[in-house]
């Protein structure tokens, strides 16, 4: 019964036209933003409030009380801000005064994510290179780009894309290669259990397509 109540509260919403959606696109829905970050807070809360009660804890306790608001801002604001445009990082560009031609590489880029199939930590490090086609970007902008999709429920193969089809459209150039290894809590802390595996991704384009290029960033990230 009071279930039903919960779920009469969502309105119905329609799915995204997916012809104006590219594959690597994390899927929203047309609406997705039509409800304020602190909308979004009150209604999450509910839920979370609903889901601890339904497993018999007892909100009442100090201890508790204050958890269902807490995860709710902290989806909305922190772990799943990279959801909201607004958030999208601006990326100052430079010239390549000094044209610098030779590929730039920024690793071990430290991110956590949440897997969009069980909602638990992904974390990991993202490496980033690119071959300048005449911009530059600050080196910290890459760190936020990195987060920005990290902050969203993902796949890891999506967000390495993401990453890549981010920097590209910003450069305007092709050349840009993106490698990923990473944990996923969903297979360290239940199913198979297995806290030692990692799990790599690789987005190559342009130059990178190159076996020598590709090798020389490969070789960067592992000296
Ligand atoms: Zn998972």
């Amino acid at each position: 019964m009071r279930q039903k109540e919960i779920s009469s509260n969502i309105r119905p919403l329609k799915p995204l036209d997916a012809a104006s959606e590219t594959h690597w696109n994390t899927p929203l829905r047309a609406d997705a933003f039509d409800l304020s970050d602190d909308e979004k807070i009150e209604r999450i809360e509910k839920h979370i409030r609903e889901i601890m009660l339904t497993l018999g804890l007892d909100l009442t306790d100090d201890s508790l009380n204050g958890t269902p608001k807490r995860v709710a801002k902290m989806y909305v604001k922190e772990v799943f801000s990279g959801l909201n445009p607004k958030n999208r990082p601006h990326a100052r560009l430079f010239e390549n005064k000094y044209n610098y031609d030779q590929m730039l590489v920024e690793k071990d880029i430290t991110f956590y994510s949440h897997c969009e199939h069980h909602l638990v930590p992904i974390y990991g490090r993202a490496h980033v290179a690119y071959i300048s086609g005449g911009k530059v970007i600050g080196l910290s902008k890459i760190n936020r780009i990195v987060q920005y999709y990290a902050k969203r429920p993902q796949v890891q193969e999506r967000l390495t894309v993401q990453i890549g089809k981010e920097l590209e459209a910003i450069l305007e150039t092709q050349d840009v290669g993106v490698v990923i290894d990473a944990n996923h809590m969903c297979v360290a802390m239940r199913g198979v259990g297995d806290t030692n595996s990692k799990t790599g991704t690789a987005y190559f384009n342009g130059k990178f397509k190159d076996e020598n290029v590709k090798r020389e960033f490969l070789n960067f990230i592992n000296s």
